[in-house]
């Protein structure tokens, strides 16, 4: 199968949970930047005090900061097997970034999974969730975030990367079939 994947889609439309499993699936690297930005948060690092306002407010850290991450991460051995992307590129930015980076070795995007939740679900979702910090205005806050600067990031990737659109609703397991089913379908259409 393909081994560089971008997992893509909006808060909350259940991108983390799918990764996690299909990267566990087929052993590659799940290279999440919101964890990594959580981990050093929770660890007090330089990195985690100079990130936390702007992750709490649901706005974006800036690009060079995410690139140096992403390329520092993708250096490690177990992404030579391939990775799963998720939560990044984030802005068309980060997108070109990231495509430069791998162009430099020599490697590519293999396949975005697009994962397709309406914003009314999205919101319904959120605050079923209960967090103290999603209240219904950072809900919305991160989704406006997401439709003018996360979604242009299709635009720029079309046509040089394959996009897979699999509706977000419905059961896990039945979404994770159906991400299951477009990875089979780019394998066969591979030869
Ligand atoms: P996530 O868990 O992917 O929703 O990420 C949580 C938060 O971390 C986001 O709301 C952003 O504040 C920040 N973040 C994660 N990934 C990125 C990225 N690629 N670019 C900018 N900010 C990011």
């Amino acid at each position: 199968m393909r081994r560089n994947i971008l997992m893509f889609g909006p808060p909350g439309s259940g991108k983390g949970t799918q990764a996690v499993r299909i990267a566990e699936r087929h052993e590659l690297a799940h290279v999440s930047t919101g964890d990594m930005l959580r981990e050093a948060m929770a660890a007090g690092t330089d990195l985690g005090l100079q990130v936390k306002a702007i992750v709490e407010r649901g706005d974006l850290v800036t690009d060079d900061l995410m690139l140096g991450l992403v390329k520092e991460r993708l250096a490690q051995p177990d992404a030579a097997q391939g990775f799963l992307l998720d939560g990044f590129p984030r802005t068309v930015a980060q997108a070109e970034g990231l495509m430069e980076l791998l162009g430099a070795e020599n490697k590519a995007l293999d396949l975005v999974i697009l994962l397709d939740v309406a914003d009314d679900e999205l919101v319904k979702r959120a605050l079923a969730r209960g967090r103290t910090d999603d209240t219904e205005e950072t809900i919305r806050h991160r989704l406006d975030v997401y439709r003018q600067q996360t979604e242009p990031v299709l635009a720029t990737l079309d046509g040089k990367v394959e996009i897979g659109r699999v509706p977000g609703i419905g059961a896990i397991d039945e979404i994770t079939q159906r991400i299951e089913r477009v990875l089979d379908a780019e394998d066969s259409a591979q030869g």
